[in-house]
């Protein structure tokens, strides 16, 4: 059986039970190298083939995975965070059903939720932003049409960016160029979020690109955007006394 597991985004605790058990059982991991703590692999067994993937293509991921298989081997593949979410796991899925071979998926804590608690933060702040925007700055990858920064950037909701850190000029230019998020709108790059060297930098739009030069932050961040950095929200409806609902009568 292979298993792909999302190791969570950084601390070793923070991988799921189900994650831990299923790296326990395995007599082949492979993990992404570039990302996951390597303190996460302290759960396998005894005599368990490690591979980091970082130096390996697809296809030889798929090999070996379909000789482990030939040879009644358990794999665990390994992806940082919640492999959903860049993970490059649905190729992987696609080739073993072409093969014939099963696998299942266990996720993760993603890095952005990571990152909102290295923050302290609720993403999603009523009269705020109620919608996240999860994307990337179009770099060696391109985005569809449609998806352009820009056009993310007009909504003026809470955004978080992936794999974007080196690209911080062209960030800022693009979310301001959207129309919603002035150069003082809150921000912040957070650096190996849950990692023991977690690092927090809270900036505005308009001084990201500076803020990372300054601190010399060129990967393994993401940047999140919006006014849920701010200090200004409602309550919510849900605990408030006034409020009605189907488990609690309003006491006032
Ligand atoms: N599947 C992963 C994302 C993989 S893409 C997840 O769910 O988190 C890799 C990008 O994720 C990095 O370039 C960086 O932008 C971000 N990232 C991953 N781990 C991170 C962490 N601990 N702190 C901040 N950013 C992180």
């Amino acid at each position: 059986m292979i298993h792909f597991v999302g190791a969570g985004s950084g601390g070793a605790d923070l991988i799921t039970v189900r994650g831990a058990r299923l790296l326990g059982q395995a007599d082949c991991i492979i993990y992404a190298g570039s990302l996951v703590n390597p303190d996460v692999l302290q759960y396998q067994k005894e005599g368990c083939a490690v591979y980091d993937s970082a130096g390996m293509t697809l296809e030889d991921v798929i090999a070996l995975m379909a000789e482990n298989e030939k040879a009644g081997k358990d794999t665990v593949r390994l992806h940082t965070g919640d492999p959903s979410l860049y993970g490059a796991i649905r190729e992987q899925m696609d080739e073993l059903d072409r093969l014939g071979l099963s696998y299942d998926v266990t996720p993760g804590v993603s890095s952005f939720c990571g990152a909102a608690a290295a923050l302290r933060a609720e993403y999603t702040l009523p009269e705020v932003s109620q919608s996240v925007i999860i994307t990337r700055m179009a770099g060696r990858t391109p985005v569809p049409e449609g998806e352009e920064l820009r056009k993310m950037a007009s909504h003026g909701c809470t955004m978080v960016l992936f794999l974007s850190t080196g690209l911080l000029e062209d960030v800022e230019r693009e979310l301001l160029a959207g129309g919603a998020y002035t150069a003082d709108t809150p921000a912040a790059i957070v650096y190996k979020a849950t990692w023991p060297d977690e690092k927090v930098f809270r900036c505005t739009v308009g001084t990201l690109a500076q803020t990372a030069r300054d601190n010399h932050i060129t990967k393994t961040a993401l940047i999140t955007i919006g006014n849920f950095l701010g200090n200004d929200y409602e309550r919510s409806k849900l605990y408030d006394p006034g409020f009605t609902h189907g488990y609690r009568e309003a006491s006032r």
